[in-house]
């Protein structure tokens, strides 16, 4: 299965946050800034507005004193005759001279357009282009005009007695301006003026500098007046720039401090968490302490890993205890295993199995989690396991321990039991205990599968030890088979060997048995034969193994047994045989007796696996020596080495190896 790797953000979250506050940190440190730039600017134009309202009133007051400056001008000069000569009229004007402002004109023009007196306060006269131009302005009625040089003049005119009129001109000079100024500035609001004509400045009074809000006052003649104020800077400096900054960024850091603690830790934690899960580990809890959507997205993690962890673990026991009960083992070995999986599997205290003894196995009990306890009497108490045992439903109960019950006595305060039960068979009980945790129902299930898993297991161990006990015994004498003998010989052979323990073998044969199933017939030889195995049985011990070699021959195996004790075992059986009497169905009471031959490891032989062939070769001897007796192998050793001392060299039927097999050829029945 391939695992999900998790992919690095290549933006944190916090960097994406940071990123935010400080982009809505300076709108909201620059908006009110540029609000209020746009409120002053606002203001100062509404103030130089004002200003130039102010100015223009001022020019109109102006004007009107210099119309009425030429109308008592020209009321003084109505007292000359109009045909006066313009000498005259020169003189009159000239009277007023003192109180005419240096730079004003007063002129008289005739309705012919002609000036004909001219007081302008200079030696020279006045500049005839200027004349020409006043003259014109007092046909036309214009109350502004340019000079030659571009400067403005304010004309009045007045008619005097007769056809002409009189004129006066006032130049707008720097002057008259810084004097407008003036009136409209003040320390706090200061104010700029000056007069353009066709974007040309005719008079300036002292600029101001820095941001301006401008307006116009039309004066006539195309010129203008034009009213500067200065707009007030809001930011003046690094310092104040640097404070909003510094207040940024310190908002900044308290934010991402903030989010770091509240969302981005438990974010990672949550991270880890669900990684871990991606990757199949569902051991590393998912966070769920904080009352928010964070919290409760990591409490439905939490839960989704546990069912997840649970289902897994469930699946991981099922698959273990299916591999221990079908595994090649001692049937204990496998509960005991199984008992070890469901403890690491399920987040219990303690495990046990109680097995009932049957065709398979005495009863036995295995734990895991608790020391090893003997539980069989609890099977058929009123505690949990009782319970379990006697539970007919399907599925798996749970039962608290009463503080009486036996089970308390281990700690566990709370049981989950099945009965290992197929068809009616109740093969034993499965439990699980707590000692604080709560079973779940997930915990129902696992227990409920383990006990059918564990169940079908011991049926199959209980049916192959039916079949094997079936398949290793004798149907008519219920000795041990000539099969099961060969297998037992051979684990004993190899045992002795490699522990260099002693070990005895009898070949017993019974005497003219064909005989008697001639005489009696089949049926009485079969009686005699299982009559013979009840006898051969009971005169062994019952670490003897006793078995039928085939046909009327037995054998017994006897392990840590010398020649000399093998011997005394014939002789008892011997004689028990010789005792006994088989009662035919017709009441006839018949007598048996037997022959034995018996051999001995390692008085005998070097090799436990010549035992069978040395014993064979002994029982041939002892029906060669008239039947109803024991003959031991090492008796024939003996013998042989006493006559090889006489010097008599009789070696035929000495040789065990040799004899054995024709002798065991001769006694072994064809069935
Ligand atoms: P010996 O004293 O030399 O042993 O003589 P014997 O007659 O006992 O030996 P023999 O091998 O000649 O005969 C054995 C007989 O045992 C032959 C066979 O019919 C009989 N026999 C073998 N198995 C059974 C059996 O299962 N039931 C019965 N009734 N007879 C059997
Ligand atoms: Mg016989
Ligand atoms: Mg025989």
């Amino acid at each position: 299965m391939g695992q999900v790797r998790p992919r690095r953000p290549r933006f944190s979250f916090t960097v994406k946050f940071a990123a935010v506050i400080l982009v809505a940190g300076a709108m909201v440190a620059v908006l009110p800034l540029l609000l209020a730039r746009a409120a002053t600017t606002t203001q100062a134009l509404q103030r130089a507005s004002d200003k130039a309202g102010i100015v223009s009133n001022l020019v109109g007051v102006q004007r009107s004193s210099l119309q009425a400056y030429a109308g008592g001008v020209a009321r003084q000069l109505s007292s000359v005759s109009a045909g006066t000569a313009p000498a005259a009229l020169t003189a009159q004007l000239r009277q007023d001279e003192s109180v005419n402002e240096a730079e004003d004109v007063l002129a008289v023009t005739t309705a012919a357009g002609e000036t004909v007196a001219v007081q302008d306060g200079s030696s020279a006269g006045p500049d005839p282009h200027l004349l020409a131009a006043l003259q014109s302005a007092v046909r036309t009625g214009a109350g502004t005009i340019a000079d030659a040089s571009g400067g403005a003049w304010m004309v009045a005119s007045a008619p005097v007695q007769g056809p002409a009129s009189a004129m006066v001109a006032r130049p707008i000079t720097a002057a008259f301006l810084e004097a407008l100024r003036r009136s409209i500035a003040t320390t706090a609001d200061t104010a700029g003026l000056a007069l353009v004509r066709d974007s040309q400045t005719a008079a300036v009074s002292p600029a101001i500098s820095g941001d301006l809000a401008v307006a116009v006052a039309p004066v006539g003649g195309g010129f203008s007046l034009v009213v500067s104020t200065s707009v007030p800077a809001l930011v003046q400096g690094w310092q104040p720039a640097l404070l909003v900054v510094s207040v940024i960024l310190g908002a900044l850091l308290i934010i991402v401090a903030v989010v770091q603690s509240s969302l981005q830790q438990p974010l990672r934690r949550l991270d880890r968490a669900v990684a871990a899960m991606g990757r199949g580990d569902f051991d590393e809890p998912v966070p769920t302490g904080s009352d928010d959507e964070l919290g409760r997205l990591g409490a439905t993690f939490e839960e989704m890993r546990n069912r997840l962890r649970a289902t897994m673990r469930a699946t991981a026991a099922r698959a273990a205890v299916a591999t221990q009960m079908s595994a090649s083992q001692p049937l204990e070995t496998s509960l005991r295993n199984v008992c070890a999986e469901l403890h690491a599997n399920l987040d219990v205290d303690a495990v046990m199995i109680v097995v009932t003894g049957s065709e398979m196995s005495d009863p036995f009990t295995v734990v895991q989690g608790m020391p090893h306890a003997d539980l069989d009497g609890l099977l058929s108490g009123d505690g949990p396991l009782g319970a379990g045992h006697r539970y007919t439903a399907n599925g798996a109960l749970l039962v608290d321990a009463l503080p009486a019950s036996d089970e308390a006595r281990f700690g566990l305060r709370e049981f989950c039991v099945a009965p290992l039960r197929v068809g009616k068979h109740v093969h034993g009980v499965l439990a699980v205990g707590c000692a604080t945790r709560t079973l779940a129902e997930t915990d129902v299930d696992l227990v409920s599968s383990t006990a059918e898993q564990v169940a079908l297991g011991l049926e199959r161990y209980r049916f192959l030890a039916v079949v094997q006990r079936q398949a290793s015994i004798d149907d008519l004498t219920s000795l041990y088979n000539h099969r099961f003998l060969v297998d037992y010989l051979g684990q004993q052979v190899a045992l002795s060997e490699r522990l260099a323990a002693p070990l005895a073998i009898l070949m017993l044969d019974i005497d003219h048995f064909k005989a008697l199933n001639d005489t009696h017939g089949h049926q009485a030889g079969d009686t005699a034969l299982a009559a013979f195995a009840q006898t051969l049985l009971s005169s062994v011990r019952r670490s003897d193994l006793a078995a039928r070699y085939g046909g009327e021959e037995f054998s017994v195996v006897m392990a840590n047994t010398t020649a000399a004790d093998a011997h005394i075992v014939a002789e008892k059986i011997r004689a028990a045989v010789s005792a006994m009497r088989v009662t035919l169905p017709d009441g006839t009471e018949l007598p048996l007796t037997v022959s034995v031959g018996g051999a001995a490891y390692p008085e005998d032989t070097d090799s436990a696996g010549e035992l069978l062939a040395l014993a064979d070769a002994a029982l041939y001897r002892a029906k060669r020596a008239g039947r109803n007796r024991t003959a031991m192998a090492g008796e024939a050793r003996r013998a042989g080495a006493r006559r090889a001392r006489l010097d008599v060299v009789h070696t035929r039927g000495l040789d065990p190896a040799g004899s054995s097999t024709s002798a065991h050829e001769r006694h072994r029945s064809p069935q």
